[in-house]
């Protein structure tokens, strides 16, 4: 079984940031994105979606409405050859209003948790897979699962708090670039 994969972030990384919150109507790929994963996939990794989705916890949107985002981007990118085998993601945020998820998590990133379970839950192998994604954050949670890191920079992240995992191993300005790079490194 091939055990190498991409895990990506949705907001920012993969689609449009903040204008959807949870309205599949409104999810739209970035430039290149659909491309670039179709790229990676062809030449054998496997794709997983690991996100932050705090709105859960701010009482934005149920758990069960990410369904639905899961579900319009599966028809994005599948008939692109991108398609993606699984979907991570944290609805916690310590403070928030809904108490059930304000609550400190072992998969809010920069914790590697969402990683961690991808990992186990397919048999992947982070020491041969990547996470890319548009803030310092994705990158100290690729680090500290083990993976090498792609930072999108593309002004998503604001504070640059610094780290000893929080420097990326590669930067890009979008997805296609990402892919472009990960594709020249050697394994
Ligand atoms: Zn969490």
């Amino acid at each position: 079984m091939n055990d190498r994969a991409v895990f990506l972030e949705k907001d920012g990384t993969l689609v449009e940031e903040g204008r959807a919150g949870c309205d599949p109507a409104k999810l739209r790929l970035l430039p290149g994105a659909s491309a670039g994963l179709a790229r990676l996939r062809a030449a054998g990794f496997r794709l997983f979606i690991v996100s932050h989705q705090p709105g859960v916890a701010r009482g934005k949107f149920r758990e069960a409405d990410l369904t639905l985002v899961v579900r319009r981007l599966e028809e994005l990118l599948a008939p692109a050859d991108a398609a993606f085998e699984g979907f991570y993601y944290c609805p916690h945020q310590p403070g928030a209003r809904v108490r059930a998820y304000a609550v400190e998590c072992l998969c809010r990133k920069p914790s590697p948790g969402l990683i961690e379970d991808a990992c186990r839950e397919h048999d992947l192998d982070p020491l041969r897979s990547w996470m890319i994604g548009d803030v310092l954050d994705d990158v100290e949670a690729g680090r500290r699962a083990g993976c090498r890191t792609v930072m999108i920079d593309n002004g998503h992240e604001t504070a640059w708090r610094g780290g000893p995992n929080r420097a990326p191993h590669l930067t890009a300005p979008d997805l296609a670039k990402a892919a472009d790079m990960i594709l020249r490194n050697p394994s």
